[in-house]
C-alpha cells in the first residue's frame, strides 16, 4: 500500500522540525510540551514519533505523555486532554547515562 507508506513517512518527518527547533532554540535537556491532543492513542503515537524524530535529527529524545493539567481551559484548545513532554539530549550523553545506570545495577 504505497499511499499508506507515504502518509506515515510524511507524518514522521513532521516531528523532525519540532525536535530540531527545540535543540536550536533551547539546547539540550530543556523540556517542551506538545499539547492539544484529544485522545490517548494519539498521545502515544506523538510520543513515539518524537523519539523517532530524534533519531532522524541525530539526537536522543526523552518523551512521555501526561493528562492535560487544565482540560477545557487549556491554552492549546478546548479539546486538549493530553500533553506530550519532550526533551533532547546528545546521543553520546544519553549513552553514557545508560551505561552508568546499568553499571550501578550490576553493583560496580
Ligand atoms: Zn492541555
Amino acid at each position: 500500500m504505497p499511499d499508506q507508506v507515504r502518509f506515515i513517512q510524511h507524518k514522521e518527518t513532521r516531528y523532525d522540525a519540532y525536535v530540531a527547533e527545540l535543540v536550536s532554540a533551547k539546547g539540550y535537556g530543556k523540556e517542551r510540551h506538545y499539547a492539544g491532543i484529544s485522545d490517548r492513542d494519539q498521545a502515544e503515537s506523538v510520543r513515539k514519533a518524537l523519539r523517532q524524530a530524534g533519531r532522524h535529527v541525530g539526537v536522543s529524545v526523552k518523551s512521555y505523555w501526561e493528562p492535560c493539567p487544565n482540560p477545557g481551559r487549556c491554552p492549546a484548545g478546548k479539546e486538549c486532554r493530553w500533553h506530550v513532554r519532550y526533551s533532547a539530549y546528545r546521543q553520546e550523553d544519553a549513552r553514557a547515562y545508560k551505561e552508568r545506570i546499568s553499571r550501578r545495577a550490576r553493583g560496580n
